[in-house]
């Protein structure tokens, strides 16, 4: 029988060196990161995980911002709260439709306490903030000791609760580009709870050309229909350099039934989620094409 000790060494930096420095002293297997600790603290207390090292960085107060910039775009640090991202009045004005997004996300207390990066570490398949950024074409730093390299949102996560993060790497700050003029975009969920993670989840993006007719350009993100969020190119592909009809958006849906890869569970078989991929893609889509349209 293998005994779970649920004894730990904590460990809590105030500056991003000591955290990094610290990261770098242990093997994978040794240590946990914990921010807000709402998906970290479960695990340990289901005896799912017992690091012996856990290395706060909520103490990093350098981590803790939301800041935009007209050229370089939005820049979200590894401790902003889902709660400060749904709150955030730069955000609602230049990225509404991640405030939306965080408003159903777990609880107002879950959101309080955790953070978007940690949510997107943990990664879970059906994790909510994964689709707008895959959307919106989002980048992740990723430091470790003297070190830095940037992930792009579509790849960082690569399986069931699986990331691209290696031993002494942490997630140092999520950036987004500036949205295109003539841009317009929208995220929604489908779960059996309010709040609760998604069976199905699609963001798409629509840059409708000058005189708003065609689409320039689409960009399109889903969660909870594979083992880890998808970019559904082919389905991108459907709608790029054509006026969006109908009967267009009857063909994206039917193709992006062909790019996600769900698994059955309790909550629903394979074939009902693909299905569902389909019907929000074409609800999520209508929905950006108007916001484009006016914006
Ligand atoms: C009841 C409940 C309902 C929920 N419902 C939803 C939902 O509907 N949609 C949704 O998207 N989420 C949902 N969540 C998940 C929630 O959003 C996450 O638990 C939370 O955001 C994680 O952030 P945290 O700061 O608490 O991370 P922690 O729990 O501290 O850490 C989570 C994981 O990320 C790692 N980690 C944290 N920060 C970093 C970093 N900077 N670099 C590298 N690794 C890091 C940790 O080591 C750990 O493995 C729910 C959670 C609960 C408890």
């Amino acid at each position: 029988m293998k005994t779970i000790t649920t004894d730990f060494e904590y460990f809590g930096p105030v500056k991003v060196e000591e955290a990094l420095d610290l990261l770098s002293r242990y093997k994978d297997d040794e240590y946990k990161i914990i921010a807000g600790g709402q998906s970290l603290l479960t695990a340990m207390k289901h005896r799912l995980i017992a690091p012996e090292y856990v290395i706060s960085i909520k103490g990093l107060s350098d981590l803790d911002y939301i800041a935009f910039d007209e050229k370089q775009g939005l820049k979200i640090g590894a401790l902003a709260t889902h709660r400060s991202l749904e709150l955030s009045p730069i955000v609602r004005e230049k990225y509404g439709f991640l405030c939306e997004m965080e408003e159903n996300v777990a609880s107002v207390e879950t959101r309080n306490w955790g953070t978007v990066v940690g949510d997107l570490c943990n990664a879970d398949p059906a994790t909510d903030p994964a689709p707008p950024l895959i959307a919106l074409d989002a980048k992740f730093k990723i430091a470790s000791k003297g070190e830095e390299r940037m992930v792009a949102a579509e790849k960082f996560a690569v399986d069931f609760f699986e990331t691209v993060v290696q031993p002494g790497e942490m997630v140092a700050e999520i950036q987004i580009p500036v949205m295109p003029a003539n841009t317009g975009a929208y995220y929604t969920k489908y779960s059996q709870l309010l709040g609760d993670y998604a069976l199905a989840s699609v963001a798409v993006l629509i840059t409708l050309d000058k005189k708003k007719e065609v689409c320039a350009n689409a960009r399109i993100g889903l969660a909870g229909a594979a083992p880890a969020p998808v970019r559904a190119k082919k389905t991108e592909e459907v709608l790029r350099g054509k006026k969006i009809t109908e009967a267009l958006l009857d063909k994206a849906a039917e193709m992006v039934m062909t790019e996600v890869s769900p698994v059955s569970g309790i909550e629903g078989s394979e074939d009902y989620k693909r299905e569902l991929a389909g019907t929000l893609l074409k609800r999520v889509a209508k929905v950006a094409l108007e916001r484009a349209k006016k914006a």
